[in-house]
């Protein structure tokens, strides 16, 4: 495993490799200057499978390394270690997450070998290698395995905090990929979108989830499906009206169908942009800003697009009973949902704690792998009678 230290501090850069090096991990490269680290991984990705960062730095600070790995998209591990009290090292993590990097913990200094060893213990068993198996995809391989049907739709469940209710479901792409198995998302998505085929993949997506929402309302199951939409989607104008007749073909009603809205690039058209979501919203098709708080859903956008429901993000979600700063985050955008009369969802609800405290703060519906993961549709209806015996214990009356 091969292991990058980036500390300003010489002293701390000798006594944490020297630890690293007892425990056993031989690979260890060590910077003093941040830039010069952040150039080993802009040269190379895989320069790296697991970055340990000082926050505290003098020419690039922590948090703007982790901004830059962000933008380089390094999937390995970044452990974050701190002078600084609690709180900093809790929101830099937490920051970290919702730019989607794989933070494995953070240390508060001094940093025992204990404290290495526990986090550098998940990676390993991970076979040394921090990151998934990540592979980029050509555009041809994706738009065939688009027009080929090997796209396919799995969807996480959505229940309401305070009854237990199933309410609806999220729709999530995987690519049932011939030598790679299932692929998800984060893989593809992007290339969908820096190619053109992000309007032919929402679609097709779109058009299974509405064939699925059918299947269960004939078997008497009404939820409301969301299907991600990305920015680009709506830059096309004939999108509401795809919409619209999908929905009408499909037997749907258009309040069932929910698009999630992340403004996960720059929306270039602005006018275009809100001409499409209003016009959707007069077709009564519902629509959710996704990942709320990262800073790519900005405050503008609520005031500008008529949304009816907010998904707070999950870095904020998930262990938010243990920090305060998440908590107020979780509790003050709950509010502002409440306020301008949206629903609010928690993400990544990942355990009895989150749960508790959403429920206790009043939030309307829970996402998360403590409800249940994403699922194949075949596997549903067995996770509804599971759920059916957890939810009197989860949500008594
Ligand atoms: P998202 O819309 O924010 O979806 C939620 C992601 O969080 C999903 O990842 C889901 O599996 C994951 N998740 C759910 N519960 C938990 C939890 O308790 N803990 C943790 N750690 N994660 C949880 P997934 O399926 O990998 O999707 C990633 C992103 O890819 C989605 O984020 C969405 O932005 C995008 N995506 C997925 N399907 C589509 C699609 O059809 N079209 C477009 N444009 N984007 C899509
Ligand atoms: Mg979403
Ligand atoms: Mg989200």
């Amino acid at each position: 495993m091969k292991i990058l230290l980036v500390d300003d501090e010489a002293f701390a850069l000798r006594l944490v490799g020297r630890q690293l090096k007892q425990l056993g991990f031989t690979e260890v490269v060590a910077h003093q200057h941040a830039a010069e680290a952040l150039a080993l991984i802009e040269g190379n990705l895989s320069a790296a499978d697991v970055i340990l960062l000082d926050l505290q730095m003098p020419d690039i600070d922590g948090i703007e390394f982790v901004r830059h790995l962000a933008r380089l998209q390094f999937t390995g591990g970044l452990i974050l270690i701190s002078g600084e009290d609690e709180r900093v090292l809790q929101t830099a993590s937490g920051l970290a997450r919702a730019h989607s990097l794989d933070v494995l913990g953070a240390i508060h200094k001094p940093v025992t070998p204990q404290q290495l060893e526990a986090l550098l213990r998940a990676p390993l068993a991970r076979g040394g290698d921090a990151r998934a198996a990540r592979k980029s995809y050509a555009p041809e391989t994706l738009q065939q395995a688009i027009a080929s049907g090997h796209l396919v739709n799995h969807y996480q469940p959505k229940v309401e905090l305070a009854t237990g209710r199933l309410v609806g479901v999220e729709t999530l792409v995987r690519w049932e990929h011939v030598d790679d198995g299932l692929v998800f998302p984060d893989q593809f998505i992007t290339c969908a979108e820096d190619n053109n085929l992000i309007d032919e993949l929402t679609r097709a997506v779109l058009l299974e989830a509405l064939r699925q929402a059918r299947v269960w309302a004939d078997a008497g199951l009404s939820l409301h499906v969301g299907v991600n939409v990305s920015m680009d989607n709506l830059a096309a104008l004939d999108f509401p009206d795809f919409v619209a007749n999908a929905t009408r073909a499909a037997g749907v009603p258009s309040r069932n169908l929910v698009l999630e809205v992340t403004e996960s690039r720059l929306m270039t058209n602005v006018l275009a942009t809100l001409d499409i979501l209003t016009r959707l919203r007069l077709k009564y098709v519902g629509l959710s800003i996704d990942d709320f708080g990262t800073g790519h859903s900005s405050l503008a956008q609520l005031r500008n697009i008529p949304f009816d429901e907010l998904k707070i993000d999950r870095g904020f979600v998930h262990g938010a009973a243990f920090d305060k700063a998440n908590a107020a985050i979780v509790e003050g955008s709950l509010n502002m949902a409440h306020q301008l009369g949206m629903k609010a969802v928690a993400e990544g609800v990942e355990d009895r704690s989150d749960w508790n405290l959403l429920r206790a703060l009043g939030c309307d519906y829970a996402q998360g792998y403590f409800v249940s993961r994403p699922l194949a549709p075949a596997a549903f209806e067995t996770w509804r009678h599971e759920w059916e015996l957890r939810r009197a214990d989860l949500a008594p009356a």
